[in-house]
């Protein structure tokens, strides 16, 4: 029997807030009622400035983030076309395989897990490129199983220098909403992400912002697609409508989660999720445990993945967190499977509940036999909270 709060600290899906819940409790409606569409119009308006786009064009998908990678692949590339991508987690290694077996030419470059997209390598293989063969760049923004946060500007400046016109795609499951992202200064073609994590609500959209260039791509393939057809999901969303039954409950809660990160402003919510990331980080740094990701410039503000001891296995730690402490970690992934635990530190969140994440982590290391001195972790966080808290009333009271 399990009692009080069920402590999510996944990335994604992320705890959704009272008010979204309840949003969500409304009567079944008809979708194609006249005075439908204004909600789906208002929710692309302000999902716009999320994007870092005034001109983008925003589409809802039903699905999860995995739906709106195959949608931006099978909308505007062919099979056989050459795309360039980087493996260097698990997102971005299921991105890759995804784009194989849609008959893409992926050219891969493999890094270690804990860095970023290899903006060096790209230069290389775009500058090398003479016959203009790349189609698409594919960038992972928050690789979110590693904690890593790649710089998406650093890839346009490098193809911007070597002059080369592929097409920029950019997972942002992890990352949109939470951390600034510019997608028209960064000239980014097509951007994604899903409902389950920084907008949250439950799973069940995936959200695309395409640019002029994308959608024109959209209209010169040969990949077949239905579904997730670009060309009627415009038409139809142009009055708020959609070519098919949209999951008018997430649509409502989405309408609510909006209103609360406009009304704590976009800047407020970056800069609480880098707040309480760096937090988490001290806390980390207390307990002598080293992150995944290898350098702060890295260093992801909506998830981290934690190093633990050679002499423990990190699954130790997530079951005890799960049955004693009714607490879920994110789990290593992959090749990080029993190796790494990972914090979710994106969303609906305050400092109470990362606090409450590091004392249970301190615990079920301790109790998984990790050399970790109880409340270690917490204070680090504590004083940096005080102080950055501190600076935040000072800036407001000036
Ligand atoms: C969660 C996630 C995905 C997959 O999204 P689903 O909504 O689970 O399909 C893809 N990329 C990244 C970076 C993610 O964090």
């Amino acid at each position: 029997m399990k009692t009080g709060l069920n402590h999510l600290y996944i990335p994604g899906p992320t705890n959704v807030p009272d008010v979204v819940r309840m949003a969500m409790n409304v009567p079944m409606q008809d979708q194609r009622a006249p005075d439908f569409g204004g909600l789906t119009i208002g929710i692309i308006k302000d999902l716009m400035p999320i994007f870092g786009t005034t001109k983008g064009r925003v589409m809802l998908f039903p699905g999860s983030g995995t739906g709106a990678w195959e949608a931006a692949i099978t909308n505007t590339l062919s099979p056989g076309d050459k795309v360039l991508m980087a493996r260097h987690g698990q997102f971005s290694t299921l991105w890759v395989d995804m784009a194989q077996r849609l008959g893409l030419d992926v050219d891969v470059v493999d890094v270690e897990w804990g860095q970023g997209v290899p903006v060096v390598a790209f230069a290389e293989k775009l500058a090398a490129d003479k016959d203009r063969a790349y189609k698409a760049v594919f960038v992972t923004h928050n690789e979110t199983a590693t904690g890593v946060t790649s710089d998406v500007a650093d890839v346009r400046r490098v193809m911007d220098v070597v002059g080369h016109d592929a097409l920029l795609f950019v997972d942002g499951v992890s990352s949109i909403g939470s951390i600034p992202f510019e997608m028209d200064a960064w000239r980014v073609d097509l951007a994604i992400t899903g409902s389950q994590k920084g907008l949250m609500c439950p799973a069940g959209l995936g959200i695309l912002a395409a640019s002029d260039r994308a959608i024109a791509a959209s209209k010169a393939n040969t990949s077949r697609r239905c579904y997730f057809d670009f060309g009627d999901m415009l038409k139809m969303s142009e009055g708020g409508y959609f070519p098919y039954t949209p999951p008018t409950q997430i649509l409502h809660g989405l309408r609510r989660a909006l209103d609360r990160m406009h009304a704590e402003g976009l800047d407020m919510v970056y800069a609480r999720h880098a707040r309480l990331a760096e937090g988490v980080r001290r806390g980390v740094a207390a307990w002598g445990l080293s992150l995944c990701a290898d350098h702060p410039s890295n260093y992801s503000d909506t998830v981290t993945a934690i190093r633990v001891p050679d002499s423990i296995d990190a699954r130790d730690v997530i079951r005890i967190g799960y049955d004693r402490y009714n607490t879920s970690f994110g789990s290593g992934l992959s090749r990080l499977a029993g190796k790494a635990f990972r914090i979710g530190h994106l969303g609906d969140l305050n400092e109470g509940m990362t606090l409450t994440a590091l004392a249970i982590a301190e615990l079920s290391l301790a109790e998984a036999g990790a050399k970790i001195a109880f409340g270690s972790g917490v204070a680090a966080a504590q004083f940096w909270y005080a102080e950055a808290n501190a600076t935040v009333a000072r800036l407001a009271a000036e």
